[in-house]
């Protein structure tokens, strides 16, 4: 068996001491005689599994007093639409800061149940810039606002949390959660899609301020409602049980790392091993994106001449790496360096990317 250097945007590699030891757990998990995935979420076990997937992510984030962890399903993009049902009233606005495609995503599914002005967007620079703080034309009286700390198509990443006073910031963080250490007091809402950092799709990880729970001043039913899964620990239908497990497999594997210090550390190393790349290429590869917002997660790059795109991927895929091509928004490569890809792996295809422009230079 081998495994390929996996550099997909999602869903994307696993830890293989993950993988492993769910391979292991299949037919028999916990000394229970069936896979977690046969057995009820009201049981004792799967309880306590899932109680101790929260608690490790809640050291793992540091979370503080005052927030609940919930684990939904729906992806992220149904979230696009819940958040506004849940935070906000009839007559409400919301301002969006737009820096790539999740973020006008994130507007357009919002759109039929809050009033989302976009407060700052750069579009005009074909998301490869961030608009500066003091340009954002906040509104008063926002229900909240929403940004995409790392966009996953177009590359661009905040590095710091922006300040936006007391109107509860709310960040799409399905890209980049839990890739280094993460303020969680700043923000009042924060979700992530877990098929990149935390496990398989179909689950995502919200953190919520306890006070905002109460907003939800619209009527809807239970399910669309975030105070009932808080109130219900998540467990107000059935959860998606075999994602939670996995989760809890790759925060205890994150921990046992040295936690998010340590994963910040080699993901700021990784990053940097394939930029220095790229701009030590003389032209032969090209990342498009500004440098000062370039992401640590995703890192979207052109070949000097787009006629060699084809063989890049042909040899690159021969040579054991796996989903490279760019997303057709934004077109060349694209290679996401999520936690679950090694500073190896990454070593590994600068390696490859150097033969690559010395044979076809
Ligand atoms: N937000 C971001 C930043 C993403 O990268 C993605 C998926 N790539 C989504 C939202 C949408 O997630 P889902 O497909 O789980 O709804």
């Amino acid at each position: 068996m081998t495994r390929a250097w996996n550099f997909s945007a999602g869903p994307a590699a696993l830890p293989e001491a993950v993988l492993r030891r769910a391979q292991q757990d299949m037919l028999d998990w916990n000394g229970s005689g069936a896979s977690v995935m046969e057995l009820s979420h009201r049981g004792k076990r799967f309880m306590a599994l899932a109680a101790e997937a929260e608690a490790s992510l809640r050291r793992l984030l540091s979370v503080p007093e005052g927030y609940k962890v919930l684990f939904l399903q729906g992806g992220a993009t149904q979230h696009f639409a819940q958040i506004p049902m849940n935070l906000a009233g009839p007559g409400d606005h919301a301002d969006y800061i737009v820096t790539g495609h999740w973020g006008e995503k994130a507007v357009r599914e919002a759109s039929p149940y809050i009033d989302a002005r976009i407060a700052a967007t750069s579009v005009a620079d074909d998301y490869l810039k961030l608009p500066p703080r003091d340009t954002w034309k906040l509104s008063p009286g926002a229900a909240y606002v929403h940004y995409t700390p790392n966009e996953t198509i177009h590359g661009v990443e905040f590095r710091d949390i922006p300040d936006v006073g007391d109107v509860p910031l709310v960040a799409d963080l399905s890209s980049s959660i839990l890739s280094e250490p993460l303020d969680v007091s700043r923000f009042g809402l924060i979700y992530a899609g877990a098929q990149k950092n935390i496990g398989p799709s179909g689950l995502v990880v919200m953190i919520v301020r306890d006070d905002l729970l109460a907003r939800a001043g619209r009527p809807m039913a239970k399910i669309f409602r975030y105070a009932e899964h808080a109130a219900n620990d998540s467990m107000l239908n059935t959860p998606n049980t075999w994602g939670w497990y996995l989760a809890g497999l790759t925060f205890a594997w994150l921990e046992a790392q040295g936690g998010l210090v340590a994963m910040g550390e080699t993901n700021a190393r990784k990053a940097t091993v394939l930029y220095e790349t790229i701009d030590g290429s003389n032209g032969f590869y090209r990342s498009p994106v500004e440098v000062s917002a370039r992401s640590r997660m995703n890192v979207p790059f052109t070949l000097h001449d787009a006629a060699l795109d084809a063989v890049f991927l042909a040899e690159s895929e021969a040579a054991g790496f796996l989903a490279l091509k760019g997303h057709k928004a934004v077109g060349g490569m694209r290679a996401s360096l999520y936690n679950a890809v090694s500073l190896d792996a990454v070593n590994e295809l600068v390696k490859f990317m150097r033969d690559f422009a010395a044979r076809h230079g």
